[in-house]
């Protein structure tokens, strides 16, 4: 086993004990990132002499006996997470250059135990896609095979877990974005519930939707840094006060009499038949470790794709009217204040931003608002409505996390809605507000990872962590990309 290859629960315990330094620790990752990233990708940027220097702080605080699990702990952040002093480009050209003043609340949080930064990662523009094909940086890699997209937005946090270039990584989730490159790239990838995370600092894509979510290795880990990062923020209105239990002292080994819901609306045909199969197994699984499965139904369920892509366009184009080449970044020159926001906007955006943000302009627009918008948000609270019904049955329900395995680049970038349909399975989390987190589950023949996503109640993330550290520690699945 390599030093890159380790788990966060590990290395923690090894830093405590002395057997590793932080600097020793750091230095590795660095190292794996220049090895692997010129073929991956994850990283926009990254700081060696700043991750170096926290290092040695972190090294300090090991030895003067103030170190917490997460000191000296190597980690990535998606590039729309801001960290003082660090480029945050959220992958689009309008911001190249632009440095975050200030930390975003959930790294505040985390810098209280000295945790070590090695860089940005690559995301789809805005976070607005599936597979970081819109990043204006070029696309990451699927570090499982390197023709394939690793997923998206939050594809290059993923692919950094992944490859070993990073112990945990931050992501944020407006539709699946943590969910979905955690399964492409076969780690783990946790969707808190809407409210339970501080979105100060992190750039709004569609603000009743984003939540910043944690990429790792395993579980256990996902549990401790979101023990870290959860909690309310006079900073953000929508956090709210619900108290943070002990996640790692309520993880479980069996989990004798607990319902699991199998939402029919989520089996249907449009899968792929190995997916399929994985997921088919790994509910067996589940059954084999005393849990009792039922057959629930989310009833709109089909509606969920369709509000998603109505609510959140609305929202980013209100989010994103923000860069108009006066306040931040990228600013082109014209004769009149107009000119400016036009050249800059249409020089700076990609073409998928612009799509969202006519379709929300539109769909928001007098004369149609209540037939688009009003309306989404109308059947947004049914289809938080069946959550809310199914959970009085069942304490967690299962679902694969994407229908289909990463396609390959190119394949899903001329047909937006080709892509849009590929978030079928987590959208509907995101509408409800409820937590999700897609465990790795099974590889496909070719060796592409799969990955199952459970789902619980509103600020029940307990749930997630208890069942799936149980389901991981049952499967035993030894995945590991060949860079
Ligand atoms: N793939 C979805 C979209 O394109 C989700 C993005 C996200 O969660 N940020 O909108």
């Amino acid at each position: 086993m390599e030093l890159t290859d380790i788990t966060l629960k590990e290395a923690s315990r090894k830093l405590a004990s002395k057997g590793i330094s932080a600097r020793e620790l750091v230095a590795a990752f660095l190292n794996r990132v220049k090895q692997v990233d010129k073929s991956v990708h994850a990283f926009l940027s990254v700081y060696e002499n700043e991750a170096l220097a926290c290092a040695d702080e972190a090294d300090g605080r090991i030895l003067d006996g103030t170190s917490f699990s997460l000191t000296g702990i190597p980690y990535a952040v998606k590039d729309c997470i801001l960290v003082k002093g660090a480029k945050a480009t959220a992958g689009s050209k309008i911001l190249e250059n632009y440095i975050a003043p200030y930390d975003a609340t959930v790294i505040k949080k985390l810098k209280d135990q000295t945790p070590v930064m090695i860089g940005k990662t690559n995301m789809d523009e805005f976070a607005m896609g599936s597979s970081t094909e819109n990043s204006a940086f070029g696309p990451t890699k699927n570090p499982y095979d390197l023709d394939r997209v690793p997923g998206g937005s939050s594809g290059g946090s993923a692919a950094a877990v992944a490859a070993g270039e990073a112990i945990f990584a931050l992501g944020s989730d407006t539709g699946g974005s943590v969910r979905q490159p955690a399964a492409f790239c076969g780690v783990v990838g946790l969707k808190p519930t809407y409210g339970r995370v501080s979105r100060h600092g992190l750039m709004a894509m569609g603000s009743s939707l984003d939540q910043i979510g944690v990429f790792s290795k395993t579980v256990e880990d996902c549990a401790i840094v979101f023990g870290q990062i959860a909690g309310t923020d006079e900073r953000d209105s929508t956090s709210l006060p619900q108290p943070v239990p002990d996640y790692v002292n309520l993880l479980k080994e069996d989990l004798k009499g607990i319902k699991v819901g199998m939402p029919k609306e989520y089996f249907g045909d449009g899968m792929d038949k190995e997916v399929r199969k994985v997921i088919e197994d790994s509910i067996k699984v589940f059954e084999r470790l005393g849990a009792i499965i039922e057959e629930v139904s989310l009833p709109h369920s089909k509606y969920a794709l369709s509000v998603y892509y109505v609510i959140m366009p609305v929202e980013v184009s209100a989010n994103l009217s923000r860069y108009d080449g006066i306040r931040y970044g990228l600013s082109l020159p014209g004769q009149t204040l107009e000119e400016v926001y036009y050249n800059t906007r249409s020089e700076g955006l990609g073409s998928e931003t612009k799509r969202r943000i006519m379709i929300g302009a539109y769909a928001s627009s007098a004369g149609y608002y209540d037939a688009y918008y009003k309306k989404a948000i109308q059947v947004r609270r049914l289809i938080r409505q069946d959550f809310v019904e199914a959970f009085k049955k069942v304490d967690i329900m299962v679902t694969p996390t994407s229908p289909n395995r990463p396609w390959k680049f190119g394949e899903k970038s001329k047909d937006p809605l080709l892509m849009y349909l590929e978030d079928i399975f987590t959208v509907g989390l995101n509408v409800a507000g409820v937590p999700g987190i897609s465990v790795p589950s099974g590889v496909l023949e070719d060796g592409l990872p799969v990955g199952l996503q459970i789902i619980a109640p509103h600020f029940a993330e307990e749930r997630l962590f208890a069942s799936g550290h149980a389901f991981e520690k049952a499967l035993d699945l030894k995945i590991k990309p060949k860079l």
